[in-house]
């Protein structure tokens, strides 16, 4: 299906577990993500918090209940679902190719400035232009490692390119000092002014400039407000 913006989320009474003999990781879930919100959703490790970003990004489905954006569920869109929801997971996956690909995948037609353009975004326009083939250096080359940091901000790079109306970050500053992650988090936030903003984080640094922050334990919600009441 075609959906046109703006975009609204809604998780209606959604259970999730992985498999029937396992206990429920999400429980009844209910929570409405408005147009260009930006969500915190802060809990423990081990709560279900990448286990509801796979959901809401139609990686999984519930068990019961149902997730849609602007009323159609996510198992209709199938890999159209990219079209509208970007990720940038826990621990990007890059592939062993070149750095244009890793960048370009899912959005073949960009070119080379397109992509220069998002790379500047992220700030690792430099990084790439130092690196001895630019744009063609094999990622999976001797001596070519990205760092953490580097990695989320790649990921970040290939969405942006993709120019997606949902992003989802998941712990995307897992790892890092807190200087690098205050940066991380700044890009992160004024390059995705205007689109929808899920951010799943396990601590309180950097929420100030969300409009809501919802605390998930033991697969429900327990706590929802905005940064400065909580
Ligand atoms: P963290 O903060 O450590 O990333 P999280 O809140 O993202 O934790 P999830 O990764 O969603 O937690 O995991 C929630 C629960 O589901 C955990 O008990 C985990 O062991 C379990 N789980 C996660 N992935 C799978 C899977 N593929 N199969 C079975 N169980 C899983
Ligand atoms: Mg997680």
């Amino acid at each position: 299906p075609q959906i046109k913006a703006p975009y609204q989320i809604n998780v209606d009474n959604v259970s999730f577990k992985y498999s029937p003999s396992t206990k429920l990781i999400l429980e009844r879930l209910n929570l409405t993500i408005m147009p260009g919100e930006k969500l915190a959703i802060l809990g423990r490790s081990g709560t279900g918090k990448s286990t509801m970003a796979s959901l809401i990004r139609g990686d999984l489905y519930p068990t019961e209940g149902k997730i849609t954006i602007n009323g159609v569920p996510t198992d209709e869109f199938g890999d159209h679902i990219a079209d509208y929801i970007g990720v940038v997971h826990q621990s990007p996956y890059l592939f062993n190719t070149t750095v244009l690909n890793n960048i370009r995948l899912g959005n073949e037609d960009a070119t080379e400035e397109d992509v220069w353009n998002v790379l500047k975004r992220v700030g690792l326009e430099e990084k790439i232009r130092q690196l001895p083939d630019g744009l063609n250096t094999k990622i999976g080359e001797a001596g070519l490692i990205f760092s953490g940091g580097e990695r989320h901000r790649l990921s970040l790079a290939r969405i942006l390119l993709k120019d997606v109306p949902i992003v989802i970050l998941d712990e995307p500053t897992v790892g890092l000092d807190p200087l690098t992650e205050q940066q991380v988090i700044d890009t992160f936030i004024n390059e995705l002014a205007g689109k929808t903003l899920i951010w799943i984080t396990h601590h309180l640094q950097g929420i100030d400039a969300m409009d809501r922050v919802i605390f998930l334990e033991n697969g429900r919600i327990t706590m929802s407000g905005t940064p400065h009441e909580l």
